[in-house]
């Protein structure tokens, strides 16, 4: 009854990362009832939260008809090896995430790397890379040796502060950053 859902090079598993989640009802974009729903809401001209299904983020039809942006892409955050194409197809082809803040994606070996999901210490604490990659980050923002530690350590999966999973396509890298709840 289902199609199979389209694949995106840069967000593997998007059922599993938690932003496609089934739903009966019809796309915003297409007007049709695929049963799987875009959970978080892109940077658009209209309100899109939960509203695209995944078909028409895939094929950019959300970008055209509706200027719709999953992940703002910082300039100033792209290594300077990756071609426009791969930062467009991120921005506007490519299912984005709800962090806390607004989101970041990450890059190595000169291209985007693949997002896997939300983490907390429970799903990191065998990855040595992602808990490097966390610890360097806390000591970025202030946190010094044992309270760098202590902030990679309280990450929640389901709360604040919370960790975000990328892996490089090529080299197989580990790659994270968390955000928090600044209210
Ligand atoms: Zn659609
Ligand atoms: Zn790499």
């Amino acid at each position: 009854m289902d199609a199979e859902l389209p694949t995106f090079r840069y967000h593997p598993d998007p059922v599993a990362s938690g932003v496609f989640e089934r739903r009966d009802r019809p796309c915003a974009c297409c007007g049709e009832n695929r049963g799987w729903i875009y959970v978080p809401a892109p940077y658009a001209d209209a309100d899109l939260g939960d509203r695209l299904c995944p078909w028409c983020i895939a094929d950019g039809s959300a970008a055209t008809r509706f200027g719709a942006v999953f992940t703002i892409v910082e300039q100033a955050t792209v290594p300077s090896g990756v071609t426009d194409a791969v930062v467009d197809e991120v921005a506007s082809r490519t299912p984005g995430f709800a962090g806390w803040q607004q989101e970041r994606w990450l890059f190595h070996c000169d291209d985007a790397a693949g997002y896997l999901g939300p983490v907390g210490w429970d799903q990191i604490s065998e990855d040595p890379e992602a808990i490097k990659a966390l610890t360097d980050q806390a000591e970025s923002l202030g946190f010094t040796g044992e309270s760098a530690e202590a902030f990679v350590g309280s990450l929640d999966v389901d709360g604040s502060a919370t960790g975000y999973l990328f892996r490089c396509l090529h080299c197989g890298k580990s790659l994270a950053y968390a955000d928090f709840d600044d209210e």
